[in-house]
């Protein structure tokens, strides 16, 4: 079982973006773990980043650094963490990104919280609670992000539909 030691201390440490990275594509987790980062240039990416600002006015809402790895918009009122999102496409690789940050903090002996998932575009929000299975599931996508990430070759490519929505379309397939 992993703990915080493991998850504070391990040579390969994970960030939330190489856990959402993993379940929407190995490939696009190994390309941004290798240092080609593609996020900085994207459109999409800064119209996120700006949805993301415009979200949070609240002054109760503060955003956190944890072991400078981890960037957490906490919500001190209601003891939330906040994950904004421009679009739900890729929703499952959202959840697990918010019940890492949840998991990450149970390690470090910061219990109860409740994660929510914000999408403006769609006034949509989704509440993620972390449960024991969720806990489970965690520890396995963490196992192969540390697997993707240790790899010395880039996994198989496939073309799909969510290539078109990926800042590394052009890179992959340009
Ligand atoms: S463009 Fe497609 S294959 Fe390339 S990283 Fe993105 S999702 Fe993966």
């Amino acid at each position: 079982m992993i703990g915080e030691t493991d998850i504070v201390l391990s040579s390969v440490r994970v960030g939330g973006t190489e856990i959402n990275y993993c379940l929407i594509c190995p490939a696009k987790l190994w390309l941004f773990s290798h240092g080609i980062e593609m996020e900085r240039t994207s459109d999409k990416v800064d119209l996120g980043r700006l949805l993301h600002e415009e979200t949070y006015r609240d002054a109760r809402h503060k955003e956190l650094m944890i072991d400078n790895l981890l960037c957490i918009d906490f919500d001190e009122s209601g003891g939330i963490i906040h994950e904004v999102k421009m679009s739900n496409a890729f929703e499952r690789a959202h959840k697990y990104q918010l019940l890492y940050y949840l998991y990450y903090l149970k390690q470090k002996g910061i219990n109860g919280l409740t994660g929510v998932l914000n999408y403006p575009k769609s006034r949509r929000i989704e509440e993620v609670i972390l449960t024991p299975a969720a806990e489970e599931e965690i520890q396995e996508i963490l196992a192969e992000v540390r697997t993707i990430k240790q790899s010395e070759e880039c996994p198989h490519r496939d073309y799909s539909a969510k290539c078109k929505k990926c800042s590394y379309e052009d890179y992959c397939w340009g």
